[in-house]
């Protein structure tokens, strides 16, 4: 998509500080982090929000729960835990329209969320 900065950042055409990469998955440090860890996780095809997955994309999304794995490893949060969030669409407050999961970690966090 040539407006989505998510494909922009995926393609290198915007810069992000990536911390992890391969043929399917992006993931990069959120540019207003809300963690003393907080990482983007995104895969690189294009799918606006989570309402937008088919049967096809599960094995994608699956990976992308492995990719915050090793972002946990790679920052010595296994043990203590991390969170996961992905927002869908207006309710949630969903932003960027391209589906993502935040890795938020190194601190404490409350629930239920805001
Ligand atoms: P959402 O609200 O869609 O779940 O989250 C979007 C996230 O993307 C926000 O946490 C925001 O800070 C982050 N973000 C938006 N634009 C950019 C950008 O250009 N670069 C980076 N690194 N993060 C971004
Ligand atoms: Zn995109």
């Amino acid at each position: 998509m040539s407006d989505c900065i998510f494909c922009k950042i995926a393609e290198g055409e915007i810069p992000a500080k990536i911390v992890f990469q391969d043929n399917h998955v992006v993931a990069f440090e959120d540019i207003n982090p809300q963690a003393p860890v907080h990482v983007i996780i995104i895969p690189r095809k294009h799918i606006p929000t989570i309402s937008d997955l088919t049967e096809d994309d599960q094995e994608l999304v699956g990976y992308m729960h492995l990719v915050a794995n090793k972002i946990a490893a790679k920052n010595g949060l296994t043990e203590d835990g991390f969170r996961l969030v992905t927002n869908c669409k207006k309710a949630s407050g969903q932003e960027v329209f391209h589906i993502h999961t935040h890795f938020l970690g190194g601190r404490e966090f409350g629930w239920p969320p805001g």
